[in-house]
C-alpha cells in the first residue's frame, strides 16, 4: 500500500507556469509512497478535496510568502509571491495539523506550516538579524552539497528520525522561522541561531525543516528518513481509520 503524498507545486504567475522539482516526486516515490501533485487552486472546495485525496501532505520549497499572513507589511527584501500558492498551502497545513493528517514541510514549506498555525517568520534574516554574525543560508555549491551545520534537539521526533544530533546540510533561504506557532517546538538550529527545523509537540506527525533533503538523500542516505518517516505516519493514520 503506497499511501497518497499530496505535493504543493511552484506557481509563476508571471509565466504562466504550474511547476514541481522532480527530486520531490522521487524521493516521496523512494520512501514508499505514492507522489500527487496539487496545484495551486484558488477555490476552497477544491484545495479541501485535494486535502481528502492525500493521505498526507508535503509542503514543498519555493519562494516567499506573502507577510500580510503574519500580520506584516512588505520589506524591500521580500521576494515574489504567489497569492494563490499561499492560499492553498495555508489552507493545507492548516487543516493537516487540525485533522491530525501528517504533514511535512520543506524550507519555504516549514514557513507556511508555522505561519498556517500562528507563527510568524523574518521576511529577510541578513537585513533583520542585527545582534549575531548570520550565516550564508543562501550557498554557493551543488544543490545536494551541505554547507553549513544543524544541531538537532536530542529531544525531539527529528532525531528520532535522523539519528544523529548534529549534520550539515544545504541552504537556500533569506528567511526563516521567528515566532513559534502555538504547539510547535524547534528541533534543529544553526550556529548563528537560525531555526532550521520545527515540530508539532504531542500527537501528530507535523514536521519542518529549513534545508532540501528531496537534493540530498540520494547523496546521504540518511535524508530519505524524512520521507520515510511521513510515509509510516500516513500508512499508521490509514491503519486507525
Ligand atoms: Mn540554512
Amino acid at each position: 500500500m503506497k499511501p497518497y503524498i499530496g505535493i504543493t507545486c511552484g506557481h509563476d504567475w508571471d509565466k504562466n507556469m504550474i511547476y514541481i522539482n522532480e527530486n520531490y516526486c522521487r524521493a516521496v516515490e523512494a520512501a514508499g509512497g505514492s507522489p500527487v501533485l496539487i496545484p495551486p487552486l484558488d477555490d476552497e472546495v477544491l484545495i479541501d478535496r485535494m486535502f481528502d485525496i492525500a493521505d498526507g501532505i508535503l509542503i514543498a520549497g519555493g519562494p516567499d510568502v506573502d507577510p500580510v499572513f503574519f500580520g506584516e507589511e512588505p520589506r524591500p527584501q521580500n521576494g515574489k509571491i504567489s497569492p494563490i500558492r499561499d492560499k492553498t498551502e495555508l489552507r493545507l497545513a492548516y487543516k493537516a495539523v487540525s485533522e491530525n493528517k501528517p504533514i511535512f514541510g520543506i524550507c519555504r514549506g516549514m514557513q507556511v506550516l508555522n505561519i498556517a498555525c500562528g507563527g510568524s517568520i523574518y521576511q529577510d534574516i541578513f537585513s533583520q538579524i542585527k545582534n549575531v554574525d548570520v550565516l550564508k543560508h543562501t550557498q554557493n555549491a551543488p544543490d545536494w552539497y551541505g554547507t553549513h551545520t544543524v544541531k538537532i534537539n536530542k529531544n525531539s521526533r527529528l532525531f528520532k528520525i535522523l539519528g544523529v544530533h548534529e549534520l550539515r546540510v544545504n541552504s537556500f533561504h533569506h528567511q526563516a522561522v521567528k515566532t513559534l506557532a502555538k504547539g510547535f517546538a524547534a528541533n534543529a538550529y544553526s550556529s548563528d541561531g537560525i531555526i532550521e527545523g520545527i515540530e508539532k509537540t504531542g500527537d501528530g506527525f507535523a514536521v519542518g525543516v529549513q534545508w532540501h533533503p528531496e537534493e540530498m538523500w540520494e547523496k546521504e542516505p540518511r535524508f530519505l528518513n524524512l520521507f520515510e518517516a511521513l510515509v509510516k505516519a500516513t500508512l499508521g493514520k490509514i491503519k486507525e481509520k
